[in-house]
């Protein structure tokens, strides 16, 4: 039996109404619990989108098809006014995870926001982004949400020392190879990280493979001597790629492979090592990521990092 921890991130209003409900459908035919991340403020990820528009996002954008994987609303979404409150406009496929029995996680207030500015942010701004997504989440719930992950994998010293406030069991905010505690600037952090180990999507189409392909690779890559933490999207494999993931899920049951919601794994975990979190990159993916330090030896240190968005 291989395990592998299933986290899924919602980034957008349409992830949450449509890839959601899929999602949730499609893992209770498997009997499968996973951890869903939910960003319930304003979805302006249309912005951040266009944002990128460089030759190399442009390159990226082709080679994914990224208006057939995201939808047109998606790209559009808080370009030419603020996007709507993703947790007050669909609050209801939040509960019906939850309902399900789903670990239920805090991704963002407003992804974008994070995304583009967490390094600008001092503690007490990243605190309150923190905050507003928390207490949103816990209205809609009727209870707090249990962990958190960055946006796109992205936290500081700062962030991190923030996230210490809350009263979460865990969080998964970088890339890494183990669960650990994070050590930065000789401070140790409380919240034990469940680092995703695992590409996502985006990240191998076109560059490593093909959707044809893309199952076969992915499978090969999980291994019953390490750790196996595999994010998806709402967007992608719970809209425009549901096929593809339902036959993935297929295919690793084939393989005698268990998914288990983060805190799953957290639970079987005996040994936690601590490590520092450095800034990295990955291919295929556009600019920064937050990483454990150990797995590559490209690292600049979280601190030097400064403009390399
Ligand atoms: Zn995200």
């Amino acid at each position: 039996m291989i395990f592998v921890g299933l986290r899924i991130d919602v980034d957008t209003l349409r992830g949450t109404c449509i890839g959601v409900p899929n999602l949730v459908e499609l893992l209770a035919r498997h009997q499968i619990r996973a951890t869903f991340f939910f960003s319930v403020g304003p979805d302006n990820m249309g912005r951040h989108l266009w944002r990128l528009m460089r030759p190399a996002f442009l390159v990226k954008m082709l080679r994914t098809g990224a208006a057939r994987l995201y939808g047109w609303d998606i790209l559009m979404r808080g370009t030419l006014c603020p996007g709507p409150v993703i947790g007050k406009r669909c609050p209801g496929p939040i509960q019906e995870a939850a309902e399900a029995g789903h670990e239920v996680g805090l991704h963002a207030w407003d992804h974008h926001y994070w995304q583009a500015r967490v390094e600008r942010m001092d503690q007490y701004a990243v605190t309150r982004e923190i905050q507003r997504g928390y207490d949103l989440l816990t209205d809609i719930l009727g209870r707090s949400p249990n962990c958190f992950a960055a946006p796109s994998w992205r936290v500081t010293p700062e962030a991190l020392q923030a996230l210490d406030q809350f009263p979460f069991r865990f969080n998964s905010d970088c890339r890494g190879h183990s669960l650990f505690r994070p050590v930065v600037d000789g401070r140790r952090i409380s919240h034990v990280q469940v680092p995703t180990t695992l590409p996502t999507y985006d990240e191998l189409i076109g560059l490593e493979c093909t959707a044809e392909t893309y199952n076969e690779n992915l499978l090969k890559m999980i291994r019953p001597d390490r750790l196996n933490v595999l994010t998806i999207h709402a967007e992608v494999e719970g809209i425009s790629r549901l096929p593809l993931f339902q036959d993935f899920l297929h295919k690793a049951r084939q393989r005698d492979i268990v998914f288990e919601p983060l805190g799953g794994i957290l639970s079987q975990t005996k040994k936690i090592v601590e490590s520092g979190i450095c800034k990295s990159a990955v291919a295929g993916r556009d600019g920064w990521i937050a990483c454990q330090r150990g797995i590559s030896n490209q690292f600049k240190s979280l601190r030097k990092s400064a403009n390399d968005e």
